[in-house]
């Protein structure tokens, strides 16, 4: 399953609202320093709510609202490959936001949106997303601690807790 497309209105720098099909295989992204490129990740980390709002470099979700537009709301959908939509919206209000997910078109909890990526080994604590920076941090580990992110993207280390807890009972 891969991303097909992927829509930002008012999120970031994408005060217009913008669509980036994207194809299967390998596809780069390239502009000049501070065109947007991290705030297209930023977006799809922040659908698919796989970051907080400082791994999405904000210091509150309401500032992941466009500055220039005065726009209360800002929205991303992704379109996976199996036709499986994910949107999600936050509405700025004088008190706070409220923060809106929907899976294909209809509202759900957050809860049910990280469970459904989850069967397809996208989790916050997968490594399907690799940061700025994390790369040299990767290099700099000790190998145990490198054999575990392994482990985590191969999916070991799931059964590996479940044994620990067979094993606890
Ligand atoms: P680099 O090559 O340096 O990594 P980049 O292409 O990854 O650059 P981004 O970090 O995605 O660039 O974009 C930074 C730009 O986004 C800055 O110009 C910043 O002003 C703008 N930006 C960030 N948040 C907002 C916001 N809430 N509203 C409007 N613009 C924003
Ligand atoms: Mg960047």
């Amino acid at each position: 399953m891969y991303i097909t497309e992927l829509e930002i209105d008012n999120f970031k720098s994408f005060g217009r609202k913008t669509k980036i099909p994207f194809f299967e295989g390998f596809t780069v992204i390239s502009g000049p320093n501070g065109s947007g490129k991290s705030n297209i990740i930023d977006s799809i980390l922040f659908c698919l709510a796989l970051s907080s709002a400082r791994g999405l470099r904000a210091e509150k979700l309401t500032d992941l609202l466009n500055v220039n537009t005065g726009k209360n709301t800002a929205e991303v959908a992704i379109t996976f490959s199996d036709d499986t939509k994910i949107r999600r919206r936050i509405k700025k209000t004088a008190h706070g936001y409220y923060s809106y997910n929907y899976l294909n078109d209809r509202l759900c909890k957050q809860g049910e949106i990280v469970e459904f990526l989850a069967k397809y080994g996208i989790k916050a604590e997968g490594y399907n997303v690799v940061m700025q920076g994390d790369v040299t941090r990767i290099t700099e580990m000790t190998d145990n601690e490198r054999r575990k992110i392994i482990d985590e993207i191969a999916g070991v280390s799931e059964f590996d807790k479940k044994k620990d807890q067979a094993l606890g009972e």
